[in-house]
């Protein structure tokens, strides 16, 4: 499996043909006879909200590396080998701003495909987090240049812009309700 459109198989090298399986187009190593699969990756975010001010608002990262530099998304990333969604979504919290929250305490707020870019497909699954249940100040860490929370309207007051599906989920954390 490899979450960007294959040209070669992975395992011998060859160059590999176009096949049909499952109703959809596929890549094939003709020496393996394998099809090599090409799937989305999944990866898991978490919007931590504040809620004890007048009007809720969401901690968010500013991307500071490749894809989409400068875009404001939900703190998140890529789920590693074993790991749990919610462990997951927390310990990418904890890298990119340095607010610690407990696994435990992550409720669902969405599953959801995000738009491809240069081919690779993820699939994130998005948790919410009370900032009363947090620890820690919002510090830009690793991969973010700023991280602080945003109201959906002091966000769309700004210059800012935020990663399409991203910005969804953002509207929808800060509409929760208690
Ligand atoms: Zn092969």
């Amino acid at each position: 499996m490899v979450s960007r459109p294959p040209t070669f198989c992975p395992d011998c090298g060859s160059r590999l043909e176009s096949t049909v399986a499952d109703d959809r187009e596929r890549m094939r190593c003709p020496r393996c006879e394998a099809v090599v699969w090409h799937n989305p990756v999944p990866c898991a975010g978490v919007a931590v909200v504040d809620r004890d001010r007048p009007d809720p608002a969401v901690l968010c990262v500013e991307r500071g590396i490749p894809p989409g530099v400068g875009e404001w998304t939900i703190p998140g990333g890529h789920i590693e080998t074993g790991e749990e969604p919610p462990e997951a979504a927390a310990r990418e919290l904890a890298e990119e701003t340095g607010v610690v929250v407990d696994p435990g305490d992550l409720e669902i707020l969405a599953a959801s495909a995000m738009p491809p870019r240069s081919g690779k497909h993820v699939v994130t699954v998005h948790y919410v987090a009370d900032w009363a249940d947090a620890d820690g100040e919002p510090i830009a860490g690793s991969d973010a240049t700023d991280a602080r929370f945003w109201t959906p309207a002091d966000f769309d007051a700004s210059d800012e812009t935020f990663r399409p599906v991203h910005y969804e989920r953002f509207r929808e954390a800060a509409a929760l309700l208690d």
